[in-house]
Parts: C-alpha cells; sequence; structure tokens
C-alpha cells in the first residue's frame, strides 16, 4: 500500500479528501455558463487540463481542449500513462506551484466526463441477485441455474446516461397490481435506486478478448444509481427483461477515476462455487476495495445513511463482464459504459437498493423523522458515496446525486 502523495495544493494533503494527488480522477467542467473544459480534481480545486493544454504545457493531440474524455481514451494505454505521470509531476509538493491553472471546485458546474457511446448493465452481485430472487421466486430458486455461470446483463440506453445533480423524473408506465385484471397507466409508485459502480471502456475491441486485456482496455469506473420502477418492471419484464423500468436515468458521478489510481486497492473476485469456464478465469486480482455508501435525504429532512456496502462483493468483476460481453463478437467502442449490477452485502445494512430493504414494500424502513418507507417520494434526494480507504489517504468518487421530481 503506497503512502500519501504530498502536493503544493494544501487541501490534497488532508486525509479526508476525496482527492489526494493518489487519486487525480478525471471529469469536464464550466464556470459561470462558460466552455466545458477538461479538467483533473485535486483538493478542492480542479487543474485545468484545457488551459495546461492550450499553453503548450502538455501535448495529447488537442483531445484535453474538446470538453469531453472520449478523445484522450483513444488515444491508449502509453498516453494514459504519460498525462498521470506528467500532472502527477506537475502538482507534487516541491515542484513550482502554478495557483493560475487552478479553479476552485465550489465554482465549476460539473457536466458529463465523457459521451456515453452504449450502455450495459449487469446483474453480477450474488447478495442482490440472491435477495431479489428470494422476494420473487423463493429462497429455494433464488438464483437463475446460470447465474453462477454468467455474468448476466441487458443492453441499456446510452441516452439515459446522466450526470450527478441532474433532476429525476417519476416516469409513467404500465402498471398491474397483484389482483388487477388488466394494467392501467399511471406515475410509478415503486420508484427504485440501484447503488452500482459503472466501468469505462477506454480502448476499442472487435471480436473476442481475455479477461486480462479486458482489464487493459477499462479506463476507470464512477459510481452509477441505475433508476428503477419496480412496478413496471414486475409487469413487462417476461420473457425479453428490463425495459421501460429502467430507461428513464441512470445517473452517474462527474469524476472518472482511473484504473490506474485504483492499482493499490485490487482484490480478487468471491470463491467460486462451481466451476467457471475458463474464458472468464482472471489471472489475477481485478475487484478493488471500494467501501460505498447511500444516503436519502427527504424534502426538508435530514440525511438517513441507508445502506452500507463495498464493491469488492460483486461476484464478477467489470474485467470479465466486459470479456463475457465480447464472446459473441460484439464490437465494443471507446466511451462503453459497463454497469457492475446491484452492490448489496451480506447484511441487512448491506442492502443496495430500495426494493431489498423494505423487502418489496413487506418491511417498510424508518427515517430518522420517524416517517416509514419503502419506495422514493418526490422531493427525495439519494447521494451515492464511495472510497478506497488507504493509509492516512483516500482515493474518493466525490458524490453521485440525484433529486427525484414529480411525474
Ligand atoms: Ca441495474
Amino acid at each position: 500500500m503506497t503512502d500519501l502523495l504530498r502536493s503544493w495544493v494544501e487541501t490534497a494533503n488532508t486525509p479526508d479528501t476525496d482527492f489526494p494527488l493518489n487519486n487525480l480522477p478525471y471529469g469536464v467542467f464550466s464556470i459561470d455558463g462558460g466552455k466545458a473544459s477538461c479538467g483533473a480534481a485535486i483538493g478542492d480545486k480542479i487543474l485545468n487540463l484545457s488551459a495546461l493544454e492550450a499553453s503548450g504545457r502538455i501535448n495529447f493531440d488537442g483531445s484535453l481542449c474538446t470538453g469531453s474524455w472520449n478523445a484522450f481514451m483513444a488515444l491508449g494505454k502509453q498516453e494514459w500513462a504519460r498525462l498521470r505521470e506528467e500532472l502527477s509531476t506537475f502538482l507534487v509538493e516541491g515542484s513550482e506551484p502554478q495557483p493560475a491553472y487552478l479553479v476552485a471546485m465550489a465554482d465549476a458546474a460539473l457536466h458529463m466526463p465523457f459521451a456515453v457511446s452504449e450502455f450495459t448493465d449487469f446483474y453480477a452481485g450474488k447478495h442482490h441477485a440472491t435477495n431479489v430472487g428470494t422476494m420473487f421466486r423463493g429462497a429455494e430458486n433464488a438464483l437463475p441455474p446460470n447465474w453462477l455461470s454468467i455474468p448476466i446483463g441487458y443492453n441499456g440506453r446510452a441516452s439515459s446516461v446522466v450526470v450527478s445533480g441532474t433532476p429525476i423524473k417519476r416516469p409513467h408506465g404500465q402498471l398491474k397490481g397483484p389482483n388487477d385484471e388488466l394494467p392501467h397507466f399511471a406515475p410509478s409508485s415503486r420508484f427504485d435506486i440501484e447503488l452500482e459502480m459503472g466501468a469505462i471502456v477506454g480502448t476499442a475491441s472487435q471480436g473476442p478478448i481475455t479477461v486480462a486485456e479486458a482489464y487493459d482496455n477499462l479506463f476507470g469506473y464512477v459510481l452509477l444509481n441505475d433508476w428503477s420502477a419496480r412496478d413496471i418492471q414486475a409487469w413487462e419484464y417476461q420473457p425479453l427483461g428490463p425495459f421501460q423500468a429502467k430507461a428513464t436515468a441512470t445517473s452517474i458521478s462527474p469524476w472518472i477515476v482511473t484504473a490506474a489510481a485504483l492499482e493499490p486497492f485490487r482484490v480478487s473476485t468471491p470463491k467460486r462455487e462451481r466451476p467457471q469456464l475458463n474464458y472468464l478465469n482472471e489471472p489475477g486480482p481485478m475487484l478493488y476495495d471500494i467501501a460505498l455508501e447511500v444516503a436519502l435525504t427527504p424534502n426538508g429532512g435530514n440525511e438517513n445513511i441507508i445502506c452500507r456496502t463495498n464493491y469488492r462483493e460483486m461476484y464478477y468483476s467489470a474485467a470479465q463482464q466486459l470479456a463475457h460481453h465480447t464472446t459473441s463478437g460484439c464490437p465494443m467502442r471507446v466511451g462503453d459504459l459497463l454497469g457492475s449490477g446491484t452492490i448489496s452485502g451480506p447484511g441487512k445494512d448491506n442492502r443496495g437498493s430500495l426494493l431489498e430493504i423494505s423487502w418489496g414494500g413487506k418491511e417498510p424502513f424508518t427515517l430518522d423523522s420517524g416517517e416509514a418507507r419503502s419506495f422514493l417520494e418526490d422531493g427525495d434526494t439519494v447521494t451515492l458515496r464511495g472510497a478506497a480507504e488507504g493509509d492516512g489517504y483516500r482515493v474518493g468518487f466525490g458524490e453521485c446525486v440525484g433529486t427525484v421530481m414529480s411525474a
């Protein structure tokens, strides 16, 4: 485990900042409605990389002046490493301070850090799949027969992915209660969240790739909230899986934490209960130890932490998911986003969706105000947070926030 790397940006040297020099996550920001610029978070500041490249201090083919990270990602892994090295040298304690290239994060608006090419969402958390399966099919048949062999997923909508802070409008849809003969059309009354990590493909591939190649092709990670309308889902999901229930919005955090920054926090996926097909075997640990939490804040109320869990609970890593995604020959593109699947842990306090926390609405939970809850109400704000904990520092993701608006 490495130590805190000290920077001349003083606020980056505290143990509780999400953004020490060890992290250097990438985002896109603007000031006062101005032009969108690429930046790196450092302490409570943003290093303006568009300005750095425009001034000729760094040179990445102009990709950092585009206001999006896709062009930079397409330059490839060697350039990813070169930028990280040059920024580390620029910001390290002992280098000449250059505050002219910094802006206060508090003054900046944060935008989508990259254009999502395609969005695939997986179902790779075993505790989540077991909980949901138990609710719908009983404990005996909780995991579908394929689950321990295949990273199950579906092709989602890139157009629905939004950056943290975007308001989320409660969807309408076809709803049908257990005793209704026919469906009716109404706002969802079982609107939910899913705590996930998003993995970003930074290198395109054509045809099948190995798990090791997949690991190398992943540029970085974000927090991801897959907003889900459970009542719409229950009626529509057979036989082809989720559709409108998952198409309202998926929120991501604004800072891409790179695979390079997460390197010290690699862990293995859990022990297999069934022999795994060879093509899914990992040559080394490819999951990460990232502590995660979900906060629910009702309109005008206090923040309630409703879940604490860890990314290491996943049964399949993003590298395994990506390798599986390519087995058919499916081409992958720069900017493809892979949702991990809901990350629940073993205990009641580790459940990453309200569906699980309230056990399908049968066991409402209580907020600090005394109010009972099963699913989201209008005005609720949901905040995801995550960080890998080092020795005296943390590699954090910032926040992924969304507030529910009325239908
Ligand atoms: Ca999901």
